[in-house]
């Protein structure tokens, strides 16, 4: 049997090994200059041209940003159901509730109409999420935003590097989260970094980050302690000098894809959008389980539903939204798998996939 390919696998090499090691003969292992150096490199490799705070994870990167941007009890967030928890969470732990609105059938990302029909007169700000690396349609966005005086807060932790119209993600909303989870497309082992438009906004991150304190001592609100260690930072740095090169593999592996499969409705990508494919993620319109199933019996190929319980049927969620208002989410939990993608597939894996997908489409049609 042919090895197993991994529907994700992290890439760590002896530049983050050594970085580490340089890290614990310092003996200066908590957030320091690494974390620093780590958040002004972040910015300028990904044109940002605004400051980064970097933390443990991408979910406090984004509860954080949200208490700093005000967002409270009663407030409305409108958010996509069909994300991870992680979006919905961050807004719940504020106080406020996110509100499920659509997603778009061609990007998988929430739809500007369905935005605008979620907006009362409690929303506070939209939350797009630039689902597997393709960028929400953030020029509708912002001008809804403008229009109806919100604010936009990006869930940019599948998009490092995409961008719409030229602007990368995390240059549009108020504030923006990358994830630095191993499966992303890059890691710093767990981490996040938030890019922020306003000073404010960034200086009440960096004391939420701190207990409170930007003066030891000297506290002005009730704060977390989620820092990023200098140990995880020296991680990224290494790994923001990589990720262009994976980037680049990941849309030429999703390129060869796109033209070689038959039976599944492959990922379109929207006029002036870089996709940087953190998830290449097909449609199947029958048995998408079945499918997935044989893939890994008969070929030896992992793949990823994501997400197939959308986030207005879960617990903590349940009971506001009905399914028949998210008919796009519905479709898509039941349609979406995502293939492997990522940047150390060979062609022969590659080919592997394609057959796969090819045989079994057919058998299944
Ligand atoms: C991974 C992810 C998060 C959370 O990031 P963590 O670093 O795992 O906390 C949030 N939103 C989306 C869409 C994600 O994929």
């Amino acid at each position: 049997m042919n090895e197993f390919i991994p529907p994700a696998k992290p890439l760590i090499g002896d530049e983050e090994r050594a970085a580490v090691d340089r890290v614990l003969r310092s003996g200066m292992l908590a957030q320091g200059p690494e974390v620093k150096a780590f958040e002004e490199e972040f910015s300028a490799h990904f044109n940002l041209g605004r400051a980064c705070v970097a933390v443990n994870s991408g979910t406090s990167g984004q509860h954080l940003g949200l208490l700093s941007s005000g967002v409270k009890a009663g407030d409305e967030v409108i958010v996509p159901s069909f994300t991870f928890a992680a979006t919905c969470n961050s807004v719940a732990l504020t106080g406020a509730k996110p509100v499920f609105a659509d997603i778009d059938a061609d990007d998988f990302c929430i739809s500007p109409a369905a935005i605008e029909a979620a907006i009362t007169d409690k929303t506070v700000g939209i939350m797009p999420v630039h689902l597997y690396g393709h960028p929400a349609k953030m020029d509708q966005i912002m001008a809804l935003a403008d229009k109806h005086d919100l604010q936009v807060y990006e869930d940019a932790a599948q998009a490092h590097g995409a961008s719409l119209g030229g602007t990368p993600v995390g240059a549009f909303g108020t504030f923006a989260m990358f994830s630095l989870y191993p499966t992303k497309n890059m890691t710093s082992g767990e981490g996040g970094m938030v890019s922020i438009a306003d000073a404010e906004i960034e200086r009440l991150m960096r004391l939420y980050r701190n207990q409170g304190m930007e003066k030891q001592y000297h506290n002005e609100v009730v704060g977390f302690n989620t820092r990023m260690t200098d140990i995880h930072a020296a991680i990224g740095r290494e790994q923001l000098k990589k990720v262009d090169a994976w980037t680049k593999a990941r849309q030429d592996n999703a390129a060869f894809l796109s033209a070689n499969l038959e039976g599944v409705t492959t990922p379109p990508v929207a006029e002036g959008a870089v996709h940087v494919y953190h998830q290449y993620t097909v449609r199947v319109p029958e048995d998408r389980d079945g499918l997935a199933a044989a893939l890994k019996e008969q070929f030896n190929v992992g793949s990823g539903m994501f997400y197939p319980v959308p986030n207005h049927q879960l617990k903590p969620f349940a009971g506001g939204t009905n399914d028949a208002d998210l008919p796009e989410t519905m479709k898509a939990a039941a349609e979406c798998l995502s293939l492997p993608v990522h940047p150390s597939l060979s062609q022969a894996d590659l080919e592997r996939i394609v057959e796969g997908v090819n045989t079994l489409a057919k058998a299944g049609a």
